[in-house]
């Protein structure tokens, strides 16, 4: 985290007027003491540096400390065979008024317990989440399309929680997609925020947002897509994506959620395409084997706890990106 300090440290003077009106940050150094029982095992663990970061814009507040990744958590070993309905769609699932729409890689169902009107499913054909493919993830995302198309809604969301830590509730792998009147709550603060922003400054957030983090080592283009390694994250590893044409951008999208596959097997994906705000995030939730959850009271209510090295992540995804 030291090396993302010095860049902040070491931006333009116009660069860091943006930072400034988007961020703040502090570090703190803490020191902590140990009985001689446990001195030894726990020496890397006496003097600590958090990295606070603060967007102002979205009051958002994300703590950095590397050794909360380092905690011994709990774990279970045994597999269970979990209910599956997903192997047979067309037997044991519903469909909605849509009829299903299919492909060789997807197929559409209706959820069984709706949060919305238009709450669908597109329910990948490949069982085992560790096998999807590129080609697999942009035949579901092709299949979305269809029916937000079919659908003709304001807002269209498409999530993927990926694996139970991710709060699926069904092991197999499948997008749930959404047709909307009206942005939901939680995008809608945001692009109020960005009208805001626009009024106060005379710029555009999210662009301000993309070229500050570029200048940062933490954002890229992939094609048309703008990529960002969020400096205040949710959890760990989060990413969001501008895009300008779900459909024309939809083979770039499939190679960014492709390679998040590589790296987390726990995810929440979120794609908002809408006139509004073309945007996605993307969280890792940590290893299947843990039993403790990854969201305290601190996430629900205060601020963001993570334990990874933002640079780090930055230069390792990046890398594998063309
Ligand atoms: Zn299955």
């Amino acid at each position: 985290m030291e090396k993302l300090i010095n860049l902040i440290n070491s931006l333009s003077q116009e660069d860091k007027v943006k930072f400034d009106r988007i961020y703040e940050f502090k570090i703190e150094k803490a020191q902590q003491f140990f009985p001689e029982k446990i001195k030894e095992t726990y020496k890397d663990k006496e003097f600590q540096t958090i990295y606070i970061f603060k967007n102002k814009i979205l009051d958002q507040e994300t703590h950095f400390n590397i050794q909360r990744a380092k905690r011994k958590e709990p774990l279970k070993e045994e597999k269970i065979d979990f209910y599956d309905p997903f192997c047979n769609p067309l037997e044991e699932t519903p469909f909605d008024d849509l009829g299903r729409l299919g492909n060789e890689k997807a197929i559409s169902a209706s959820n069984l317990a709706k949060i919305s009107l238009d709450h669908s499913l597109i329910i990948f054909k490949e069982h085992n989440k560790e096998n999807l493919s590129k080609e697999d993830i942009e035949k579901a995302l092709e299949l979305s399309l269809l029916w937000f198309k079919k659908k003709q809604k304001k807002c269209n969301v498409l999530i993927w929680n990926n694996g139970f830590r991710a709060g699926a509730s069904i092991e197999h792998p499948h997008l749930q997609i959404f047709a909307f009147d009206t942005l939901p709550a939680k995008i809608d603060f945001l692009f109020k925020r960005t009208i805001e922003y626009k009024n106060q400054f005379n710029s555009d957030y999210l662009e301000d947002l993309f070229e500050i983090h570029s200048k940062l080592g933490l954002a890229k283009k992939l094609n048309e897509i703008k990529i960002i390694i969020n400096l205040t994250p949710f959890k760990d590893y989060e990413l969001i994506f501008l895009f300008k044409d779900l459909e024309k951008n939809l083979t770039d999208i499939s190679e960014l959620l492709n390679l998040y596959c590589k790296i987390s097997n726990n995810f929440n994906l979120l794609i908002c395409d809408s006139d509004f705000l073309k945007i996605g995030f993307i969280v890792d939730r940590g290893e299947i084997s843990k039993i403790n959850s990854d969201i305290g009271s601190l996430e629900i209510y205060a601020f963001s706890v993570v334990g990874f090295d933002i640079l780090e992540f930055a230069e390792k995804l990046f890398s594998e990106l063309h």
